[in-house]
This record gives structure tokens, C-alpha cells and sequence, in this order.
């Protein structure tokens, strides 16, 4: 993992953090004898992932200021240009630059807003790119 990247460290020491604060029952308690931490299921995983991940990116980009950036650049770059695709990975890169977080995480959280579909998200980010 590239930690030497300030963008994704951020991203990651924030997901971290976020673990912290919403597993305190566990990370305070331990687990319940009987339980073994691979003893969740897939879907308990997803969802202990999804929800580090929302309240990571929430955290890292507020929601008002994200919006009206990120509607602001793609209200710009669409004066010059049709490519739709193109104008959200160009703001993906300016918002990474303005925000100081992986653009990965900029398509994440604009699909979680609404500004984008799940499809143009996976199109124009995490499918063209390993997590
Ligand atoms: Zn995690």
C-alpha cells in the first residue's frame, strides 16, 4: 500500500480510525468467548467494511462543501466538453488534489451523494483500479 502517497494514507489511517470508533464494543470487550473473528460471516464482513468506509469518506470530504465542488467542476469542464466519463475522472483528479484523498474515494463518495450512478462510479473508478 502506497502509505508514502499522502491521498490514500490519509484514506487508509481514516478507515482505520473509523473501525476504532464503531467496533468499541469489540476492540473494549474482546470478542465473546465463542466467537472467533472468522467466525462472521461474509455478509457481517461487508457490512463492518461498508461501514467504515461510508463513515470514512463522510469524514474526509463534508458533505455540503463536496457537493457544490464537486458540481462545480463538472458544471466547468462540461462548457469544453460532452465526454461525461472524462469530465468525472477529471474531477475524480481535481478533487483528489483539492481534498488531499484518493480519487478512488472521491468517486465513492460522489456515488454515496447521488452525483454520479453506480455505474459511472465502477466505469470511471474502481474498475479501473486496484483497491
Ligand atoms: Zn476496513
Amino acid at each position: 500500500m502506497g502509505m508514502s502517497y499522502a491521498p490514500r494514507a490519509r484514506l487508509v489511517l481514516s478507515e482505520e480510525f473509523c473501525h476504532i470508533v464503531l467496533e468499541y464494543d469489540i476492540l473494549n470487550k474482546g470478542l465473546p468467548k465463542e466467537a472467533h473473528a472468522d467466525a462472521l460471516t461474509d455478509q457481517q464482513h461487508i457490512d463492518v467494511e461498508v461501514d467504515a468506509q461510508f463513515l470514512s469518506l463522510a469524514i474526509l470530504f463534508p458533505k455540503a462543501k463536496f457537493i457544490k465542488v464537486f458540481k462545480d467542476c463538472l458544471g466547468q469542464r462540461s462548457k469544453t466538453s460532452n465526454d461525461k466519463d472524462k469530465n468525472i475522472r477529471d474531477c475524480g483528479d481535481a478533487l483528489e488534489n483539492m481534498f488531499q484523498i484518493w480519487s478512488l474515494a472521491v468517486g465513492y463518495r460522489a456515488r454515496d451523494l447521488g452525483l454520479i450512478t453506480v455505474e459511472e462510479c465502477k466505469r470511471n473508478f474502481s474498475n479501473r483500479l486496484q483497491m
